[in-house]
């Protein structure tokens, strides 16, 4: 935290004392001026390894050091707006470690707790938190039970860094969305207050502390940070970054900098402020964005990331389960087996709904690692929960290209309940799961979106019931599935 020395204000006076040897008299307020440069990420979900080529973190970071002349003693911070990790499986299955080395490495000086920060639960965590150069911050995450930060687990309202001989306040909060855009059970204990309550009540702490700048870094999108924004315009808040809705922006909102640094490191948000050290007075501002291209990449991060990889193949490699027969891609017994998994996961659901399409290859016969289920089912798409009516649901259901479906079928033209054959009750409403393609128009369904604007997203990956249905049946070679 402590590693930025003064080298600006060393280089200012360098160039004051050579003008007045010159002859030439420098204002003495030069003196005072301290820039600091804020490098801004949100939303990476653990994809380090980019999701195009070009786009790794180790091609950020080389951007930052190459094209931004960062270095750790330099006048930067680095900041990230949350939900570093669940994405792709070399975070995921590594619940969020590899993701922690990664940040670490690129020096972040603080992130914004996301709601994604709890889709372990809370002790895996307090583990990351631990495992992080870096604090974790919100001031508007509590414990229920008594209304404190939950700083026994690693959350700070919080943190406060010199960086160029300015002191900087940097608070952290988190989307009050967190209880039903996470697991729910991970955060039943935790409420998320107001932002403009807990902005209001952790400044003072900050401003006493003696800051000369305080920015804000919320996993929050942007309409409700602008809202914020205006809200505190009293506050003399520098900057707010944005997280949680991926997106890319920078703008100037009632002399506060909102930055939005895009999602996946595809681009980052930068602002850099020169401050008058003896006044406080934030005297030039600059921000824009930037895209993450680039050809080169950090040598040390690259090999990290390598690393990690590398111990995601062997996780892949673990075997789950044995078949001793094949099953088609496109055979009802497989397409049944799989979306009977899913209901199984949440028996509180009455139907579930996947596309035929998002099932990509045969079971094999012989044995199935993870390797072969993620083959199977190989996009990043989460499992939604909807409520939907009856008229709905049969609209969806006839409007996709072969709906994959439990707790219904088919018969003579009619959609019944395959449990005992009644049809669906026209005065209620259902609890049904699809996947997040299919409910963003995928395929040709039906909007699914028109039958139930607000989703829930359990964060939980459409091929994950099976992958833990196929584990659950203890299957071996001398045993295999019974398929
Ligand atoms: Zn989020």
């Amino acid at each position: 935290m402590l590693r930025k020395l003064y080298l600006m204000n060393i280089n200012r006076l360098l160039l004051v004392c050579s003008l007045l040897l010159a002859g030439c008299v420098s204002t003495e307020s030069d003196e005072d001026l301290r820039e600091v440069t804020i490098l801004y990420t949100n939303d990476e979900h653990g994809w380090m390894e980019g999701m195009k080529s070009g786009q790794s973190a180790a091609s950020l970071f080389d951007v930052w050091e190459k094209k931004e002349g960062y270095s750790p003693d330099g006048p930067f911070l680095i900041l990230s707006g949350g939900d570093n990790w669940t994405g792709p499986a070399i975070s995921t299955w590594t619940q969020g470690k590899s993701m922690i080395e990664v940040m670490n490495a690129m020096q972040y000086d603080a992130s914004a707790v996301g709601n994604h920060e709890f889709d372990f639960g809370l002790d895996v965590f307090k583990a990351r938190a631990e495992e992080a150069d870096f604090p974790y911050l919100s001031a508007n995450t509590r414990w229920r039970r008594n209304g404190e930060t939950p700083t026994d687990i690693g959350i700070l309202p919080y943190s406060i860094t010199m960086v160029n001989d300015l002191r900087i306040g940097i608070i952290g909060l988190t989307t009050r969305e967190t209880p039903i855009a996470t697991h729910p059970a991970h955060v039943r204990d935790l409420e998320f207050i107001a932002l403009e309550r807990a902005v209001r009540q952790t400044l003072p702490e900050v401003e006493a502390a003696g800051t000369d700048l305080v920015v804000i870094i919320a996993h929050v999108c942007v309409d409700p940070l602008t809202q914020l924004i205006r809200a505190t315009a009293d506050l003399n808040i520098a900057l707010m970054g944005a997280g949680h809705c991926n997106e890319l922006i920078a703008e100037n909102i009632e002399d506060t900098v909102l930055l939005g640094g895009g999602y996946h490191y595809e681009a980052y948000a930068k602002a850099t402020f020169t401050v008058n050290k003896e006044t406080k007075e934030i005297v030039k501002r600059k921000f824009s964005t930037q895209e993450n291209r680039f050809d080169t990449e950090n040598a040390g991060i690259s090999a990290l990331i390598a690393r990690w990889a590398s111990q995601t193949q062997a996780l892949l490699a673990e075997p789950l389960a044995y078949s001793n027969r094949a099953l088609g891609r496109y055979s009802k017994a497989l397409q049944q087996l799989i979306i009977d998994s899913w209901l199984l996961a949440d028996p509180t659901a009455d139907v579930a709904i996947t596309n035929a399409g998002g099932i990509r290859i045969d079971l094999p016969k012989g044995p199935i690692d993870l390797g072969t289920i993620v083959a199977l089912m190989p996009f990043d798409n989460s499992i939604l929960a909807l409520e939907l009516d009856a008229q709905s649901i049969r609209t969806a259901l006839d409007s996709g290209h072969e709906p994959v479906v439990a707790g219904l079928e088919k018969r003579r033209g009619q959609w019944v309940f395959t449990n005992n054959g009644e049809p669906l009750d026209e005065s209620r409403s259902y609890r049904v799961l699809v996947n997040s393609f299919m409910y963003a128009g995928g395929d040709g369904y039906w909007p699914l979106s028109k039958g139930d604007p607000d989703a829930f997203d359990t964060g939980i990956n459409y091929r994950q019931p099976f992958q833990d249905w196929l584990e659950a049946q203890g299957s071996s070679e001398q045993n295999p599935l019974r398929l």
